[in-house]
């Protein structure tokens, strides 16, 4: 069985970005406009000799409406697609009332969840990560997308839970 790995959060928060490192592809489009992946991506990882599956999602901003409606509905069934999902959040935005959403849909989902704190660079580690405990998912993988860092020790537990 491949695991089907799915990047959820709010827009802007770097899932294409960690779409691309896993997949080492620039395919899905990463843009500085938030919420401008629209629709679900599919990609192939090869995770410390693993294949894997990648889902890169739109975003969910927690108040959707119009087109952010489809785009949620994405999000919601990529989540129901997966195995794992890493559920990304933005250390320079803090906590968000649209996180604390994001988070209460994964836990009655059930799905294994990882919290992936992202954008980590530049900032004391211990401060940046704090509020996202409040979200009550565990453990929080500190990231840094667009170089890469933390994403092997992220996946490696990812895996392990496989
Ligand atoms: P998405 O909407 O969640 O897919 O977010 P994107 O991957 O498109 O990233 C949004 C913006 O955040 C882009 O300008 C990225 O370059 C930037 N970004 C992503 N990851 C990081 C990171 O770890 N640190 C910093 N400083 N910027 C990041
Ligand atoms: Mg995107």
């Amino acid at each position: 069985m491949v695991p089907v790995i799915a990047l959820v959060g709010r827009p802007n928060v770097g899932k294409s970005t960690l779409f691309n490192c896993l997949t080492r592809s620039r395919d899905a489009l990463v843009a500085n406009y938030a919420g401008l992946t629209r629709d679900r991506k599919y990609g192939e990882a090869d995770i410390a000799g693993r294949r894997c599956i990648v889902i890169d999602t739109g975003g969910i901003s927690g108040d959707e409406t119009g087109i952010d409606t489809i785009m949620a509905g994405q999000s919601l069934q990529a989540i129901d697609e997966a195995d794992s999902v890493l559920f990304m959040v933005d250390c320079r935005d803090g906590l968000t009332p649209a996180d604390a959403m994001i988070a209460k849909h994964l836990r009655v989902t059930g799905k294994r969840t990882y919290l992936v704190a992202n954008k980590i660079d530049g900032l004391n580690h211990d401060l940046a990560v704090a509020p996202f405990y409040e979200l009550g998912l565990g453990d929080i993988y500190a990231t840094t997308a667009t170089h890469g860092r933390g994403v092997k020790t992220l996946m490696q537990a990812v895996l392990d839970g496989c």
